[in-house]
């Protein structure tokens, strides 16, 4: 058995949004370029679980893959802050060992989840590193590309900030559970648009966006992050399955009617079943799964091909 859900972001960017969007950037094919993505990062995460890979892998591969993509609010079509500068942030938890990495206000780190993941898997204490120079430091250290600044600006993101400086979609995040039994969950994002100088958001927390335990399940969250960090989402849902004994989509339901509207999204596995839950109280969230267990054939009948995007 093995299963992958990933998110593009919670937020406004309804099918209806991105028509009116594809008109006003003169961007064509805006829906289909997002389905496109969001279905190769899919396929991309299934190779490497199919052939038994880990689940960390596959969560690298695909968070990489949509930094690497500029639709994306993370790595490359990050939005900018305040001062026009980019600060990006990530973090990664392995549910093997509830080890985590994460990093925050990185402006030189091509791929800020693979810098949160050398954090998790080094021998160093320091776990949670923050700073422009001291995250392009450790990455020349583990070997990590770097980039100038101007990497992480596209003419995407600008153009939508400029139609809709609230347009913040396009965090990212991946939960994996590898036939080995191991969750991984990560996410990253270049943060809110215009966001205060210095401020370090909810993507950057594990326990509150970012959680894994290989005996409850992988949890990664996009949002309002201040909001998400006040209620500590990850880690409520969480905390509710394991006191409960409950399963993740009934902590889900008795969580989200209780949360602000428009502000979260969740994805995440139930260890015990495999099953992904995908929710959000916003008008939409990017996402994709795959599940590879029994629930495959209800997808079969339910036509949902093996891998769903929506
Ligand atoms: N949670 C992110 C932040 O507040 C933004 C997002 O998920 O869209 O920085």
């Amino acid at each position: 058995m093995y299963s992958l859900v990933i998110h593009g972001g919670a937020g406004d960017l309804s099918k209806k949004a991105i028509k009116e969007l594809t008109e006003k950037t003169g961007i064509t094919d805006l829906e289909k370029r997002y389905e496109t993505a969001l279905k190769e990062c899919c396929e991309l995460g299934e190779k490497v679980l199919k052939n038994n890979g880990s689940a960390k892998d596959a969560v690298l591969q695909c968070i990489s893959f949509m930094e690497n993509n500029y639709l994306f609010n993370a790595g490359k079509g990050s939005s900018a802050n305040c001062k026009k500068k980019f600060r990006l942030e990530a973090s990664i938890m392995n549910g093997k060992d509830g080890s985590y990495g994460a990093c925050a206000l990185i402006n030189k780190v091509k791929n800020p989840i693979k810098l949160a993941e050398k954090i998790m898997s080094s021998k160093k204490v320091a776990k949670f590193i923050g700073g422009s120079h001291a995250t392009y430091k450790l990455a020349k250290e583990y070997d990590l590309e770097t980039v100038s600044p101007r990497y992480f600006r596209s003419k995407y993101r600008t153009k939508l900030n400029n139609i809709n400086k609230h347009h913040n979609y396009g965090t990212v995040g991946a939960v994996a559970l590898d036939t080995f039994g191991n969750i991984v969950a990560g996410t990253s994002t270049g943060g809110l648009f215009e966001k205060e100088k210095g401020r370090i958001g909810d993507t950057a927390i594990p326990n509150i966006s970012t959680f894994a335990d290989n005996k409850i399940g992988g949890i990664s969250l996009t949002g309002k992050g201040e909001y998400i960090i006040k209620k500590a989402i990850a880690y409520d849902i969480i905390a509710r399955m394991k006191y409960k004994n409950i399963s993740m989509e009934k902590a889900i339901k008795e969580i989200l009617p209780q949360l602000e509207k428009n502000n979260v999204g969740i994805i995440g596995i139930d260890a015990k079943t495999g099953k992904t839950s995908m929710n959000f109280n916003t008008k939409r969230m990017f996402r994709g799964n795959i599940e590879n267990s029994k629930s495959l054939n209800n997808r079969k009948k339910q036509n949902i091909p093996n891998i769903a995007i929506w």
